[in-house]
């Protein structure tokens, strides 16, 4: 089939074999090439897209770490496309097996005991029976709570007063004014529920039940503050209350991993675009904004250049981290966004942000990188795979 990107909304409903492998293979590349003496056996929950599979290539090609990915994706059917996320784990296993790194992929839906207890199973059959890191980065619009059947879904939303700013249609380039009114009690706490730390704090519970964290086991979740004018969709919004649950969780997902000297981690990481991100109001300018002038800087990272800048700092004493070694902030997160909030960045932003219109979005901003960025994570746009070849999908 010659596949091509077919837009709904924000997210594109195609994706390219071809192309998600060689998006996979440049980010193992680059993983190879950074050694680390970091963890052996790592899960990773949201392992097959952004940031969590930026985890797991960094595990399996920088620590040469064996690892167990849990994802939500959709395998191809008649003449409908798998989603990338489903290619992107086919070609993590097929590079894997190559380098002799063993790996147990698991494709359902995270939040449900029954996922957990088939992890717990996967992890069993690893050599020595337990990971040393545990990855959370899931981003998903809904969570049924297993231990009541409840659904909830999140929303992106202001609390508190309507939210009026600048945003970008990246497709047309218009740049407009959007208003969102406030997000509801029940909004709120449905995002909380979806976004927050309890299903964390569940995995980690279950984990340690189940024997599966090695002594001195480390987890991870992911968060984002960002710069004032995000502040009332993002930080201040519905997700940065859902963000503020996960800190709390981290704090007792803390105390249950002490006890055998580990530890939880908030990593608080760059703004960049992933399927998560696209669909938040205001974000996209944003973005396309901070890769501009982080691009002149030469401080640009994606995905990949994060997850293993991340790793390099908090393994950088060996595969058993001192943990009061590694820098954190005054709420104890690791700060990954410390070159998009550098000064220097942002107050070059707030001089482009007052300035920015339909009429000078390609000259002020790095929109056509951010559109790159977008297809690219659907496999399309990349140097070196013919779209016009048929491929088996
Ligand atoms: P993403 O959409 O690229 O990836 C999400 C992953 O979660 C995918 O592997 C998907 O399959 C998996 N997933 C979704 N629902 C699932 C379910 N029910 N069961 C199992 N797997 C499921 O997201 P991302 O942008 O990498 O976000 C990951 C985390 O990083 C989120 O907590 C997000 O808030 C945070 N973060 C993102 C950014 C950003 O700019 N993208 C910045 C800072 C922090």
């Amino acid at each position: 089939m010659i596949v091509h990107p077919k837009m709904r909304g924000f997210i594109c409903t195609t994706a390219h074999p071809v192309g998600c492998n060689m998006n996979v293979r440049h980010q193992a590349e680059y993983a190879r090439q950074h050694k680390i003496n970091g963890p052996k056996r790592v899960l990773v929950i949201g392992s097959s897209g952004g940031y969590g599979l930026a985890c797991r290539l960094t595990a399996a090609f920088s620590c040469k770490a064996d690892t167990v990915g849990v994802f939500f994706d959709r395998p191809a059917s008649g003449s409908r496309t798998a989603t990338a996320g489903w290619y992107n784990n086919v070609s993590f296993e097929k590079l894997a097996g190559q380098d002799g790194c063993a790996f147990i992929s698991i494709n359902g839906d995270a939040y449900s005991d029954e996922v957990k207890k088939q992890t717990i199973e996967a992890i069993k059959s690893l050599p020595g029976g337990q990971v040393d890191l545990v990855i959370y980065s899931l981003a998903a619009p809904n969570r049924v709570n297993p231990r009541d059947g409840q659904k909830h879904s999140s929303v992106i939303k202001p609390v508190g007063k309507s939210f009026t700013g600048k945003t970008v249609d990246f497709h047309t380039g218009q740049v407009y004014e959007t208003s969102i009114s406030p997000a509801s009690e029940d909004e709120i706490a449905g995002t909380v529920a979806v976004m927050g730390g309890e299903d964390w704090l569940f995995w980690i519970e279950e984990l340690k039940k189940s024997g599966s964290l090695a002594p001195k086991a480390a987890t991870m979740a992911f968060s984002y503050i960002g710069p004032t004018l995000t502040h009332d969709i993002y930080k201040d919004g519905t997700i940065g209350r859902a963000k503020e649950d996960l800190e709390e969780k981290c704090t007792m997902i803390n105390s249950l991993l002490a006890q055998d000297g580990g530890r939880a981690y908030v990593a608080v990481n760059k703004g960049l675009v992933t399927q998560a991100s696209s669909a938040i109001p205001v974000v996209p300018l944003y973005i396309s904004l901070i890769y501009k002038l982080m691009k002149e800087k030469g401080s640009h990272e994606g995905c990949i250049e994060q997850m293993v800048r991340l790793f390099e700092r908090v393994y950088s004493g060996g595969s058993q981290p001192n943990w009061d070694s590694i820098p954190v902030d005054e709420k104890g997160r690791i700060r990954m966004d410390d070159w998009e909030m550098d000064d220097s960045i942002q107050s070059g932003l707030d001089k482009l942000w007052a300035k920015v219109s339909t009429e000078n979005l390609e000259e002020l901003t790095d929109i056509a990188g951010y559109r790159e960025d977008f297809y690219r994570m659907f496999g399309f746009g990349i140097k070196g795979v013919d779209y016009q070849a048929d491929v088996e999908i």
